[in-house]
C-alpha cells in the first residue's frame, strides 16, 4: 500500500485510540522505522513526553541549525536529564554552510528570499532528508491552529516530498491544552514561550509576537506572502 490508500488504511487503525495507543500501533507496525523530529517547542515536548514516559520505541531527533537560542539547548539539556533518553541531533553538511558564509556572510537570509530559503535547506532541509531516509512515518508536532498554512491539516498525512507517512497526533490540539498538558506533568520546556515567542526556530529568525498576531508571527517577520515555512512542513 502506498500514499493515499496508505494514510486511509492507518486512518481508519487508528480512529477511537488514545495518542499512546496510536503511536504504540505504529511502531509495532512499523519497527525502527518511526522518526519523531523535536525542535523543543512546546508542542514538541508533550510528544517527547507521551514518547518516553511510556517507553515507546520511536526514534528521536532533532535537527541542529548551528543557529539556535541558547535558551533551546538548555532545554534539549533537561529534556535529557529528564528523560535519560538519547535524542540523536543532525547537522547541516559542513561544506556547504562553509561555502555559504564565505560567499555571503553570516546574515544572508535578511537580504533575499532566495538567501534565506538556501540557509534553510542548507541547514533544516538537508540534515532532515538524512534523518529521514529509510523511515517509514514521521511524527511531528504541528497543529492546525498555529497557521492558515496548517489549517487543512489532518492526523495522518502523506508527504510526498519526503515519501512518507505524517503522523501530526496533536493536530486537533488548542494552545491552552498544550500548555496545560506541560504545567500537568511538568514537562521541561523552553522558557522563550514564557517571553512571547510561540514559533521557536533559529534565533536570527525569530521574535517574540504581540498578543493578536498570527502564530506564525514571529517567523522571518521581515518577509511578506512567503507561507512561513522553511521547507520541513510545506
Ligand atoms: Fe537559516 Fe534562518 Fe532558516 Fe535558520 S531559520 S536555517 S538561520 S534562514
Amino acid at each position: 500500500m502506498k500514499g493515499e490508500e496508505l494514510v486511509n488504511h492507518l486512518s481508519s487503525k487508528l480512529q477511537g485510540k488514545t495518542i499512546v495507543e496510536k503511536l504504540k500501533f505504529l511502531t509495532d507496525n512499523y519497527p525502527g522505522k518511526v522518526i519523531f523530529t523535536t525542535s523543543f517547542g512546546y508542542e514538541d515536548q508533550v510528544i517527547t513526553d507521551f514518547i518516553f514516559r511510556n517507553d515507546i520505541p520511536v526514534k528521536v531527533v532533532t535537527l541542529d541549525t548551528g543557529r539556535l537560542f541558547e535558551e533551546t539547548y538548555k532545554v534539549y539539556r533537561s529534556t535529557l536529564d529528564r528523560y535519560g533518553r538519547q535524542i540523536t541531533a543532525y547537522f547541516p553538511p559542513a561544506k556547504e554552510v562553509e561555502k555559504m558564509l564565505s560567499e555571503k556572510g553570516p546574515f544572508s537570509f535578511y537580504e533575499s528570499i532566495e538567501n534565506r530559503k538556501e540557509c534553510c535547506y542548507i541547514r533544516k532541509v538537508i540534515p532532515l532528508k538524512r534523518a529521514l531516509n529509510g523511515m517509514s512515518v514521521w511524527i511531528t508536532g504541528l497543529r492546525a491552529t498555529q497557521s492558515e498554512n496548517r489549517s487543512n491539516l489532518s492526523e495522518i498525512e502523506h508527504d510526498e516530498g519526503n515519501n512518507i507517512v505524517k503522523f501530526n497526533p496533536l493536530f486537533k490540539w488548542s494552545l491552552l491544552k498544550v500548555k496545560e498538558y506541560i504545567k500537568e506533568h511538568n514537562v521541561p520546556y523552553n522558557v522563550l514561550h514564557d517571553r512571547g515567542f510561540v514559533s521557536i526556530g533559529c534565533e536570527p529568525c525569530t521574535r517574540a509576537i504581540r498578543e493578536g498576531e498570527d502564530f506564525r508571527a514571529g517567523r522571518w517577520w521581515w518577509e511578506q506572502n512567503t507561507g512561513k515555512e522553511c521547507g520541513l512542513h510545506e
